[in-house]
């Protein structure tokens, strides 16, 4: 299947789960991807299996927490595409653990990941999307963006943040649409990585008896993507038909 405008697209965290999920759909569907993550093997893989299938696609390294990589690889975008159409804020990080257990450097790298990174994305591709007065910035929330839950405080609060910051742009904002997406549970390598033994095992145990697929979520971004340009979705909420 092809869509009608093929768009350059930049992805941050597209090495696993949604953000290479994201890749498959909107490449699938004739758009141009940027691939960005640390794991760049990964990409490099992912980038070459797409190729491979016709599509139009490249990969850059990408750590979100610095400025300077997320410019790098905004840079990387525009000199390929010659203009970047969307950035999908999609990077994050979710090591859960109770506030009393004082995770601080995981707290920080939740900050770091999830919320600056966003801001960093927006940074980096804001000025060119001005110049073209068209872009569109999608950044990944979580149903953690709209509730809290024990073991999730600071991951919520980096998701309800990067809510406020996304409404704060859309307002700001006259030819630049803006879209929040929130996932409910969905197949990735989320809890694989941080957080206390027993806040992931329950998220895993939890994810693995619920989750649906992360390709749910980029359907979701792809009709948010292939929106005319005067229709900004702002806010999509995707999660398991049985999640409570
Ligand atoms: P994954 O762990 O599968 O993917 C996370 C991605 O983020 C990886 O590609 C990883 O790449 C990347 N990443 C992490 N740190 C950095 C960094 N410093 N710089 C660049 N990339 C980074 O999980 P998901 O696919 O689930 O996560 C994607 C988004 O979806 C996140 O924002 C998450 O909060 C959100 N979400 C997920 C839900 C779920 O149930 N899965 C539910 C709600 C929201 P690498 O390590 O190679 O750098």
């Amino acid at each position: 299947m092809t869509t009608s405008q093929p768009k350059a697209v930049l992805i941050t965290g597209a090495s696993s789960g949604i953000g290479e999920a994201t890749a498959r759909r909107l490449a699938e569907l004739g758009h141009r991807v940027l691939l960005g993550a640390r794991r760049t093997k990964r990409l490099a893989a992912l980038a070459e299996e797409l190729r491979a299938e016709g599509a139009s696609v490249s990969h850059h390294e990408l750590d979100v927490t610095s400025l300077d990589s997320m410019r790098a690889f905004a840079d990387a975008g525009l000199e390929a595409y010659g203009h970047i159409d969307v950035l999908i804020n999609n990077a994050g990080v979710m090591p859960l653990s109770p506030i009393a257990d004082l995770r601080i450097a995981e707290w920080e790298q939740m900050i770091d990941v999830n919320l600056r990174g966003v801001l960093h994305g927006i940074a980096a591709v804001l000025p060119q999307m001005q110049r073209q007065a068209a872009g569109h910035i999608v950044n990944v929330s979580s149903v953690s963006g709209h509730r809290v839950d024990p073991t999730a405080a600071v991951y919520s609060a980096t998701k309800f943040a990067v809510a406020a910051v996304s409404e704060g742009l859309r307002q700001e904002s006259r030819d630049i649409r803006v879209t929040v997406i929130s996932p409910g549970f969905t197949q990735s390598e989320l809890t694989h990585r941080g957080g206390s033994t027993q806040a992931q095992a329950t998220a895993r145990a939890a994810a693995e008896q619920l989750a649906i697929p992360a390709s749910a979520i980029a359907d979701a971004i792809a009709f948010a993507i292939d929106q005319p340009a005067h229709v900004d979705v702002n806010e999509l909420i995707v999660r398991p038909t049985a999640q409570g």
